[in-house]
């Protein structure tokens, strides 16, 4: 298990995270972002970032429920796309998903 973005992040999206990244591995969905986990080195710069203590490192206590959620965003097919994401080796490069998975947008919408 590498860092994971837990559902704190719902909704906030302020890129502080995206920012410290060492290798671009965070990725930006509609209303959460997740890490790659094939991509992310647990360098750690992301946790201190971030303003609302969304991501855990492996090392971390964490509901297992949000590792899952990063791993089935790059997967998995999210609705609207056609293929999985992968691991397209940096998220500038891709841009804005336009997706998020089923989990996040439960939550989203029932906020
Ligand atoms: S732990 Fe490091 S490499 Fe992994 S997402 Fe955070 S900043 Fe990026
Ligand atoms: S810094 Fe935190 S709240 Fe902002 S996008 Fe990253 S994980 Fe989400």
């Amino acid at each position: 298990m590498t860092h994971v973005i837990t559902d704190a992040c719902i909704g906030e999206m302020d890129a502080s995270c995206v920012d410290v990244c060492p290798v671009d591995c965070i990725y930006e969905g509609v209303e959460k972002r997740y890490i790659n986990p094939d991509e992310c080195i647990d360098c750690g710069a992301c946790v201190t970032a971030c303003p609302v203590s969304a991501i855990f490192g492996p090392n971390d206590p964490q509901d297992p429920v949000w590792a899952e959620d990063n791993r089935v965003f790059f997967d998995e097919m999210l609705p609207g796309r056609d293929e999985p994401l992968g691991s397209p080796g940096g998220a500038s490069a891709v841009g804005p998903v336009g997706a998020d998975t089923p989990l996040a947008s439960r939550i989203a919408a029932d906020r």
